[in-house]
C-alpha cells in the first residue's frame, strides 16, 4: 500500500482528538505519524504515575499556542487511536508540556499527517506499564 502525506487546518472550537480520528476514519490511516501547529483556547495535558499506572491531567482554560504536538496513530480495539503528546505555550512564553487528552479544544491547527504503509499497528493491553502498547517484536 503506498503512503499518504495529508495536510489539513482543524476548525475553530473543534476538539483535536475527536477530529484527526474522524479524518483518520474517513480516509483509512490505520499507522502514521502526526504532527500539529497552532493554539487552544482549552487543553488537558498530563503524565502517566509510572507507580500507580494512572494519568493525572491537568486542564488549561487560556489562550495557549501549540508549539509542537508530535504523535502518532495506531489501532486500537480495531479503530484508529491517537496517541499525542504536546508543549503549549501561555501568554508568558513559558511552555507547559505532557500527553494531550481528549478535550483539547482548537483555536487554529495546522495539521499532518503521514502515513506508514504494512501491516496495521494495534496497541493491546499491557499488565507490566498498565498502558495499550504496540505489540512488535523487540529490535
Ligand atoms: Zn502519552
Amino acid at each position: 500500500m503506498p503512503t499518504r502525506r495529508f495536510l489539513f487546518s482543524l476548525p475553530l472550537g473543534s476538539d483535536i482528538h475527536e477530529r484527526v480520528t474522524a479524518f483518520c476514519v474517513e480516509n483509512k490511516v490505520r499507522k502514521g505519524w502526526i504532527s500539529i501547529i497552532g493554539a487552544v483556547d482549552e487543553a488537558k495535558l498530563g503524565y502517566y504515575d509510572q507507580a500507580r499506572h494512572r494519568y493525572h491531567d491537568r486542564v488549561f482554560k487560556e489562550d495557549l499556542e501549540i508549539v509542537s504536538c508530535q504523535g502518532n496513530v495506531s489501532l486500537k480495539e480495531g479503530k484508529p487511536f491517537l496517541h499525542l503528546h504536546a508543549a503549549l505555550g501561555d501568554t508568558e512564553l513559558r511552555t507547559w508540556s505532557g500527553h494531550l487528552f481528549p478535550g483539547s479544544r482548537v483555536f487554529a491547527a495546522e495539521v499532518c499527517i503521514q502515513e506508514v504503509g504494512g501491516a496495521p499497528l494495534a496497541r493491546l493491553p499491557d499488565a507490566s506499564t498498565g498502558l495499550a502498547l504496540w505489540k512488535c517484536k523487540p529490535l
